[in-house]
């Protein structure tokens, strides 16, 4: 059976972290929005062009830019035994677009798919933001606040030096948020309606919210 994830949560709530510890533990196929977006504008293709204003904002992506990288990085074959989608949908307009991709790529296929809400208070996660630095090599994530590493700027696992996402300042991290509630949250319940959404509560330790993703998920 195909197994999908879609993680859901605010800004920093800790879904990449999970979702890089769950990949490598199952083998489950990381397809992290931003990231793709990252890399397109990195790149420098049309979309990634197009991207660059919002990003750079803190506002949504245009959803035909986004769903057109997400499909067809949803029809390769590395994904068709399963994935975990990390950053999308983040409005009910994409999650009516998902399912509709999701019919055509998944016909005659047996498939489950689960909601997974990262369940966080968000007073601390603007700090959490603030404090994030990340590695660009292997994607390791670190908090200069909570997480000694071994050498200042330097990633403890492969040894490249750390950066700070260019949106992961106070001022277009405040536009996150507002974004994410004005269009995100609603999502929240369009998918408890449906049935499939599980929330975890996503307070704690990287080792404790994992265990607790992987009851719900079991
Ligand atoms: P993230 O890495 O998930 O925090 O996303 C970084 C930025 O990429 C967001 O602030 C948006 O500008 C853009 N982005 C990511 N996912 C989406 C999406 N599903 N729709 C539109 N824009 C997105």
């Amino acid at each position: 059976m195909k197994k999908e994830l879609i993680f859901m949560g605010p800004p920093a709530s800790g879904k990449g972290t999970q979702t890089k510890k769950l990949a490598a533990e199952t083998g489950f196929i990381h397809v992290d929005t931003g990231s793709l977006l990252r890399q397109a504008m990195a790149d420098g293709t049309e979309a990634g062009k197009i991207a660059k204003d919002y990003v750079e904002k803190g506002a949504l992506v245009p959803v035909e830019v986004v769903a057109q990288i997400i499909k067809d990085r949803l029809s390769q074959d590395d994904v068709q035994k399963g994935f975990i989608l990390d950053g999308f949908p983040r409005s009910i307009e994409q999650a009516n677009m998902l399912d509709e991709m999701l019919k055509e790529i998944d016909e005659g296929k047996e498939v489950s798919t689960k909601v997974v809400y990262f369940d966080v208070p968000i007073d601390n996660l603007m700090e959490r933001i603030i404090y994030r630095r990340s590695c660009p090599k292997c994607g390791a994530i670190y908090n200069l606040k909570t997480m000694p590493i071994k050498q200042e700027g330097i990633c403890d696992a492969c040894g490249s030096e750390l950066v700070q996402r260019k949106d992961d300042t106070e001022e277009i991290a405040k536009n996150r948020f507002d974004t994410y509630f004005a269009q995100t949250a609603p999502l929240i319940d369009f998918y408890e309606k449906r049935g499939n959404l599980v929330k975890i509560d996503a307070t704690g330790t990287v080792d404790e919210i994992y265990k607790k993703l992987k009851e719900v998920i079991a």
